[in-house]
């Protein structure tokens, strides 16, 4: 039997939306994953003037969303550790977990120029592949040292996040972008608006 093949997906998700599950989807099938792991950060080092939705309401988001699919997770575990989430610890506690696993990382094209950033880059760079789906339009930029990765054909989609967010406040609809029960509750309780 191979390695073990475990993909890690970080990320604010506030809120989830088809994005998020097409990348997702990509992941499964051309990296061949074992497992899926959402991890939504407490709050992302590249954010932290934003706060973000309750991690309750995030992470509630998540589960309904991923409730179908036997092969995906939901960590709660940055989110219950609190302050700034960074991947690399993260990451340690996997290769504690899981042993001997090959460790895919998730993320969007916008992220690969600025992995140089992100902490204990040495550490993480050792320990991760990352995967990547370009949103529509985007260039495939080669992973700066000494970080490596896959960019994947996936199903390219424009959605954000802030697309969401900035739809609903300017009272336009999100039907069809995030989850039915997601929109619903966003717009039963004025979340964003
Ligand atoms: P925001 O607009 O608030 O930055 P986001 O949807 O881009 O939100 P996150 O919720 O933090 O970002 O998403 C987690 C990860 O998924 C990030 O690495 C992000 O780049 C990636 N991602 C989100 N939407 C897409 C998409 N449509 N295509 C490819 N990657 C995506």
């Amino acid at each position: 039997m191979g390695k073990q093949r475990i993909g890690l997906f970080g990320g604010t998700f506030d809120p989830v939306h088809l994005g998020h599950v097409l990348v997702a989807q990509a992941a499964m099938e051309e990296a061949r994953l074992d497992r899926l792991f959402f991890v939504p950060a407490a709050r992302s080092p590249f954010k932290e003037a934003l706060t973000p939705s309750s991690g309750a309401d995030r992470l509630r988001w998540l589960r309904l969303t991923l409730s179908g699919h036997s092969r995906y997770e939901v960590d709660t575990s940055e989110i219950e550790r609190g302050g700034v989430s960074f991947a690399i610890e993260t990451v340690k506690a996997y290769q504690i977990f899981f042993p001997g696993a090959q460790l895919y990382y998730l993320i969007g094209a916008d992220h690969v120029e600025k992995l140089p950033l992100w902490r204990e880059g040495q550490q993480l760079a050792e320990s991760l592949h990352f995967l990547v789906v370009p949103r529509p339009g985007e260039r495939e930029i080669s992973f700066p040292e000494p970080f490596q990765g896959s960019y994947l054909a996936g199903f390219p989609c424009q959605i954000s996040a802030s697309l969401i967010r900035n739809r609903v406040r300017q009272g336009l609809s999100i039907k069809d972008l995030v989850p039915s029960f997601v929109e619903e509750d966003i717009v039963n309780r004025q979340i964003y608006s």
